[in-house]
């Protein structure tokens, strides 16, 4: 199944730690790790003038700090706001705060959601070291002079993620869980599809009119995007439902059917992400699985 319906923008690849103002309050700074999940790297915010704000500081990469250093030059970094713990958004948090002492806060600090997720490696995605001074939860502001950031709980891509809408521009830092340029991973255990709708669906009820993602360029006409997302993931869920519906019980043949020529290095993703679907449909009722959903549980018709 293509993601045509969706209006994808690829259209970014700025030069790596060039500082580029995109708009009266926000500087973009992009981050030297690009990736087949990363796209040309992770975006960090500069927020505010003189007194500022940090969005998502970034992978664990010296030069990438030493460019935020520069870029602030003569300013003071007075927050560092961080969208999720994951490990290309977090852990620049540290040696951006022993160079500034600006004071980390954000999404809480990863928890896994069941017992066996650090035995079985599926929190490697995450940075478990990340310690935030403050722990923002919905309606939580962060003020700067002339600016103010409100932290929206947005779980599904990771169960702490939180976008923050920044309200004198009417803009919202969406982190992971909107992106123009891909669809975002709904990876259990941590990841949940239930969440990650109910996410999309709050967004799409606000009013802010741009987003700032945490990879590639601005999404643009936001609810318009979201209604094609959330549209999207009724398509995949009906797909999944068709392939088992048809005699597939595990998941590595709905991912073939499904996704078609995919790159071979993403059907792993591919893979979580139709275990998601798969969560979400077993909890509802519509699809009976064999064990607790797995990647290697059988599924059938309920
Ligand atoms: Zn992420």
């Amino acid at each position: 199944m293509a993601d045509d319906d969706i209006p994808f923008e690829h259209n970014f690849d700025p030069k790596a730690d060039e500082v580029q103002q995109v708009s009266p309050l926000i500087r973009r700074v992009l981050a030297p790790n690009p990736g087949p999940f990363t796209f040309t790297g992770t975006c960090t915010y500069i927020v505010g003038r003189g007194e500022l704000a940090i969005v998502d500081p970034g992978p664990d990469n010296a030069e990438h700090v030493q460019a935020l250093i520069e870029a602030t030059k003569g300013e003071r970094v007075a927050n560092i706001l961080v969208t999720h713990t994951h490990r290309d958004h977090a852990p620049a948090s540290r040696a951006l705060q022993a160079a500034t002492g600006a004071a980390i806060v954000g999404c809480r600090p990863y928890e896994p959601r069941h017992a066996n997720a650090q035995a079985a490696g599926l929190d490697a995605a995450h940075d478990t070291d990340y310690r935030p001074a403050r722990v923002l939860s919905e309606g939580d502001t962060v003020e700067g002079p002339g600016f103010t950031l409100e932290a929206i709980a947005t779980p599904g891509h990771a169960s702490n993620h939180l976008a923050f809408a920044l309200r004198e521009e009417n803009a919202l830092f969406s982190g992971d869980h909107v992106m123009a340029w891909s669809t975002s991973i709904v990876a259990p255990p941590d990841g949940s599809m239930n969440d990650y709708m109910a996410s999309l669906e709050k967004l799409r009820d606000r009013s802010e009119t741009i987003y700032w993602p945490g990879h590639g360029g601005p999404v643009r006409e936001p609810q318009r995007y979201l209604r094609a997302l959330i549209h999207h993931r009724h398509q995949r869920e009906t797909a999944i439902l068709t392939r088992i519906k048809a005699g597939d019980t595990l998941i590595p043949e709905m991912v073939e059917r499904i996704y078609e020529g995919l790159d071979a290095r993403l059907k792993g993703a591919a893979a979580l992400s139709v275990l998601a679907h798969l969560e979400d449909l077993v909890a509802r009722g519509v699809v009976r699985a064999d064990g607790p959903p797995r990647l290697a549980t059988h599924y059938t018709p309920a």
